[in-house]
């Protein structure tokens, strides 16, 4: 579904995002884990096409991203803050995506109440958005984000502003949430706990590289060099 070639994002003189090769098929679930700054949200940004690439290349389904717009490459992004606009209600947030492609208004609701009994807050369409606690809008964020139906998913640090037990519960759900709709997804997070309860494959980032591409029990049982293991907590 998603492949990337040599992809290479420099601000100034580094680069943030360094010759990286990756392939993402349909239906998987991938989290990239790594430090701070290591390039994880530039590699979203670049695939969602709200950053250019200065080397390499990027293909959805075959064909080559290059001058595709954001809105045409059929690929979802949440945002690390995930953004709600606090003057809609939950459903003309959901709606969104929805009301800028066009669709009907009939079919709007009736694909919002959907999705909202989807993320577990079945008719809460005319709540207020200022209203609900931080786990009630991540899904209210994710629910906007599956709307258009993306062919890919992308999620930047999904459930970073929540409480550890909710994010647990949370991570459990999305994962049936996903394996039900035959989502594909890109996610990034600091936690390696969530991307190892989420993800089919892990892929660890370093500097811009991909230090470490496997499942969660590859990269758990044979971490590539010193720095995936140290990321990992081990040897300290
Ligand atoms: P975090 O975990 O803190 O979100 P990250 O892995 O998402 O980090 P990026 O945001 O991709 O990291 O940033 C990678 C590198 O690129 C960092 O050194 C950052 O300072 C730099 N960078 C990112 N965006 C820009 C920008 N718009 N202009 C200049 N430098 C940038
Ligand atoms: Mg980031």
């Amino acid at each position: 579904l998603l492949r990337l070639d040599d992809a290479t994002v420099r601000f100034g003189g580094r680069a943030a995002l360094d010759a990286v090769d990756l392939e993402v098929a349909r239906h998987e679930i991938v989290c990239v884990l790594g430090p701070s700054g290591s390039g994880k949200s530039t590699l979203l940004r670049a695939v969602a096409g709200l950053q250019h690439l200065d080397g390499g290349r990027i293909s959805l389904d075959g064909h080559d991203q290059r001058g595709v717009p954001a809105h045409r490459r059929g690929v979802g992004l949440m945002f690390q803050d995930h953004q709600l606009f606090p003057q809609r209600d939950v459903g003309g947030n959901v709606a969104f995506g929805l009301r800028v492609r066009g669709v009907d208004r009939r079919e709007q609701a009736e694909h919002v109440r959907e999705l909202l009994a989807l993320v577990g807050l079945p008719g809460a369409e005319r709540r207020a958005v200022s209203a609900l606690s931080g786990g009630e809008q991540q899904r209210v964020a994710l629910a906007r984000a599956l709307a258009p139906r993306p062919r890919l998913l992308m999620l930047d640090e999904p459930l970073g502003q929540l409480d550890r037990s909710l994010r647990e519960r949370l991570v459990v759900e999305l994962r049936q949430l996903f394996g039900e709709l035959g989502t594909t997804v890109l996610a990034v997070t600091h936690d390696q706990g969530e991307a190892f309860a989420l993800a089919d494959r892990v892929v660890v980032m370093r500097d811009g590289r991909i230090a470490q591409s496997g499942t969660p029990l590859e990269v758990w049982q044979h971490p590539a060099d010193a720095f995936v293991a140290r990321f990992l907590g081990f040897d300290n």
